[in-house]
């Protein structure tokens, strides 16, 4: 399977898409990776949905990211008796320690330290800002709570308290015990949740050891006072417009969306734009003109991926989202302005072999209009780098280790194949053109460039630029 567009879609699974032909129908419309929501999903059906995807991936002869986001210490309310409940502004409306299903006037909020640090006039803010409490009295236990506006609550909604200073670390117990489970079935991003400091990234660093690539979301403004530190020491960003939305003004999402992707292109990290990009295809077969919009805004800025959260998860039309997100893609990428408004962005190279040869690569590619850059990558490092020059032409990363190609598939404009080592110098040639026939990306006649660290498998050691003919039998000649 031949994919043209450059940024990636990653589609979170849940009720509307748990199932394998729906995971298959969903990577057929064009996800490149799938986000596995620990918030909403047990141990049991984690390992079958990485089951299941593993099995799409098999089939499709395609490597296939799998990201495992944690909750993080997201705020939660309990359930209702009727999942849900309906509420009228000016009405009170309790917060208790009672686990005891929900109604009209109450509901179960499982955080002792809310309890402790709430005060009256406090906001509390449900459902990404949807609804909207006062707390007007906090006798320890309840916190009794006027509706100042929207009028509906359901099942395990988030809470966020805008006003109140909460002690909270980065992992939780339940977020500790997801970590384990989720390394120990293999899945290939793991993304943390509400991480406020760089130390909670090294905490998380431990305990992985390089089993999985670790995204920090960004979505409160403490991670975005320090998004450089925290960059540092994570392998890709998300822009958590969610929660970045109710935590902070929403007029200041925008530009922040803008200063991330930004900062990741510069340190050539992967960036995915998260939440509400297709939001009324949870419900509609088509989207609005402002989400069309606001998916190209992203595409333009040269996001790696793009997120359907609601929209594939529990919607009506999760295919439709997918379909719908990835010929955005598409037709942005086809826009006559695209890449003056992604080579305006573009990073100066850093001064290593790497950097130098994907400059190299991209500007002798662009000028001899060569078919495709084939890199050989097997930590992911030279393909980052590649893709961080954003080049019109696609990029094949070649890559002996399957775990390097499945987390690739986040990077924007990277094509991955697992290849097994070449033997030489002409085998690496020839092994690369035949690829880059077989995925299509060359005809018979076309040129190519290959790159790689020789002798390979040496980290750090990008030192080879050449430019080779499709041989009339797809293979390399001079
Ligand atoms: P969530 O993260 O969907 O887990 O809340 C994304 C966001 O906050 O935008
Ligand atoms: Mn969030």
């Amino acid at each position: 399977m031949r994919r043209t567009r450059k940024v990636k879609i990653l589609a979170t699974l849940g009720p509307a898409s748990s199932d394998e032909a729906m995971i298959a129908k969903l990577h057929e419309a064009g996800a490149d990776a799938f986000r596995i929501n620990m918030s909403h999903t047990d141990h049991a059906l984690m390992r079958e949905l990485v089951g299941r995807i593993r099995e799409v991936e098999k089939r499709a002869g395609r490597p296939i990211g799998i990201l495992a986001d944690l909750q993080g210490p997201k705020l939660r309310v309990g359930s209702f008796a009727e999942k849900s409940a309906t509420l009228k502004v000016g009405q009170d409306f309790t917060l208790d320690d009672n686990p005891a299903p929900g109604d009209e006037s109450r509901v179960h909020l499982p955080h002792p330290e809310i309890f402790d640090a709430v005060e009256p006039g406090h906001r509390l803010l449900i459902d990404d800002g949807r609804l909207q409490l006062e707390a007007v009295e906090n006798n320890g236990g309840s916190i009794r709570c006027k509706v100042i506006a929207g009028d509906r609550i359901s099942d395990r909604k988030g809470v966020s308290l805008p006003d109140t200073d909460l002690p909270l670390g980065a992992l939780t117990e339940k977020d500790r015990r997801d970590l384990d489970a989720v390394l120990a079935t293999g899945v290939d991003w793991i993304a943390l949740s509400f991480i406020q400091r760089p130390q909670d990234l090294a905490e998380v660093r431990k305990v992985a050891r390089g089993r999985a690539a670790l995204m920090a979301k960004i979505e409160k403004p403490q991670a975005v006072k320090r998004l450089a530190e925290i960059m540092e020491l994570s392998d890709g960003l998300m822009v958590a417009r969610g929660d970045l939305g109710v935590e902070m003004p929403l007029e200041a999402v925008p530009g922040i969306q803008k200063q991330i992707t930004r900062a990741c292109r510069r340190a050539g990290k992967p960036v995915v734009v998260a939440t509400q990009m297709l939001e009324s295809m949870i419900s509609a077969p088509v989207p609005t003109r402002a989400e069309v919009s606001d998916v190209a805004t992203a595409v333009f800025e040269g996001a790696d991926a793009v997120m359907l959260s609601a929209e594939s998860a529990a919607g009506q039309y999760p295919a439709e989202a997918v379909a719908t997100m990835s010929s955005i893609g598409n037709q942005v990428e086809r826009d006559p302005n695209y890449h003056d408004i992604i080579d305006a962005q573009r990073g100066a190279p850093e001064p290593t072999g790497a950097d130098a040869i994907s400059l190299a690569s991209r500007q002798i590619a662009e000028t001899l209009h060569l078919s495709a850059i084939i890199t050989y990558t097997s930590s992911g490092t030279t393909g980052l780098r590649a893709a961080r020059e954003r080049p019109r032409v696609p990029i094949i990363a070649l890559s002996p280790v399957v775990e390097t190609a499945r987390r690739l598939s986040l990077v924007w404009g990277t094509h991955c194949v697992v290849s097994e080592d070449a033997s030489d110098l002409e085998d690496m040639v020839d092994r690369a053109c035949r690829i880059a026939f077989e995925e299509r990306f060359a005809n018979p006649g076309d040129r190519v460039i290959v790159t790689a660290g020789v002798p390979l498998r040496t980290p750090g050691a990008t030192n080879m630029l050449r430019i080779a003919y499709i041989g009339s039998d797809g293979l390399g000649a001079l």
